[in-house]
């Protein structure tokens, strides 16, 4: 079913997943293991990310270093129709355009389509760690706009050979990364939500956002929407913090602030265990908050790690 349809039929927030595909090596049970504690929780989709090769550092036995190119998580496809079949839960592929083609990208649009997949997350991914900025693949999509386009042609038959089919192979249901703190890139919030319209206008039907862990940037941001005439569905995505490590690591990675209240609680907290418990209990009232103010659904990052969602989750569900 179409995110669009899980949402139009919810008379309560919806509860819904990100995960990671396994590592290049790990075994396809440890990553069952993350779902298997919230599936009682009934997600009514997975979200599985996207990830484009990346260069690694390699010794030699003569001690030098080989750079390498590898896709380290390169099974989204395959993890999709097994999350599918051993759950018979919607999922909800990432694809991204950097690293890809636009041939490429086709053609993994149709496996998909064929697996029965019928919702993308749709974005432009972000630079390699050896890039100054986002360089896109020379026969790739530039923007997530980009990408919707080719998305939104493949729905109505157009393949990237300007063949026509009589019937369209594809009818993806388009969701798109939208930033309460702002994308880093852009200049400001105003031309961030500029570009956030148009990939709207341009097909995508709902929007779930970056991490946050201050509700009122969540508001704020549907508030902005709503003026400038963004009118679908915003999922805010939720990420439960673990350790006191990623007070400073999600803020880089992410770009996005911990509130002085949030890092005042961690402060004092003497292991990770205990920051954990600060964590869930924080999720807690978030999640509490925006379903008193109606959010559509409570996405959550877990970074393939179930515990802490599970906690927050049996206090909501
Ligand atoms: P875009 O919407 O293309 O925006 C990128 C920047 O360009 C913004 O600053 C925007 O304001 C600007 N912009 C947009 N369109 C135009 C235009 N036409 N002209 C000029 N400027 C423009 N990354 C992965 O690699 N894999 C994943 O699976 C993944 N999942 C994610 C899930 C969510 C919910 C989120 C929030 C992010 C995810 N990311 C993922 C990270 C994402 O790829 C990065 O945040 C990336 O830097 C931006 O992606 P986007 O789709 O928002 O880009």
């Amino acid at each position: 079913m179409k995110i669009t349809e899980h949402l139009a039929k919810a008379k309560k927030p919806l509860f819904s997943i990100e995960l990671l595909p396994p590592l290049k090596g790990q075994s396809i049970q440890s990553f069952f293991d993350s779902i298997d504690p919230l599936i009682e929780f009934k997600p009514s989709f997975i979200d599985v990310t996207y990830h484009r090769e990346e260069y690694i550092y390699k010794k030699r036995e003569n001690g030098l270093l080989e750079k390498q190119k590898v896709r380290r998580r390169p099974s989204t496809v395959g993890i999709c129709a097994a999350i599918m079949n051993r759950y018979h839960v919607d999922t909800v592929p990432h694809i991204i355009c950097g690293g890809f083609s636009r041939k490429e990208t086709e053609d993994a649009l149709i496996d998909l389509s064929f697996l029965g997949v019928e919702n993308l997350l749709v974005l432009r991914g972000d630079a390699l760690k050896s890039e100054k900025a986002f360089a896109p693949h020379p026969e790739g999509n530039q923007f997530a706009t980009d990408l919707i386009c080719q998305v939104s042609n493949m729905n109505k038959g157009v393949f990237l050979e300007e063949v026509v089919q009589e019937q369209a192979c594809t009818d993806f249901c388009i969701g798109v990364a939208g930033y309460p703190e702002k994308h880093f890139e852009s200049p400001n919030m105003e031309r961030d939500l500029f570009y956030l319209k148009q990939k709207v206008e341009m097909g995508a039907q709902y929007i779930v956002t970056q991490m946050f862990f201050d509700n009122q940037k969540y508001f704020s941001f549907v508030e902005k929407c709503r003026e400038i005439g963004i009118t679908v569905p915003i999922i805010p995505g939720l990420k439960p913090l673990i350790t006191k490590k990623q007070m400073t690591v999600l803020p880089s990675i992410f770009k996005i602030d911990i509130p002085n209240e949030l890092a005042l609680e961690v402060e004092k907290c003497k292991n990770n265990d205990e920051v954990k418990q600060v964590g869930i209990e924080w999720g807690i009232q978030q999640c509490k908050e925006l379903i008193e103010h109606d959010a559509p659904c409570l996405h959550f990052y877990t970074m393939n790690r179930s515990t802490s969602v599970q906690e927050i989750a049996s206090a909501l569900f």
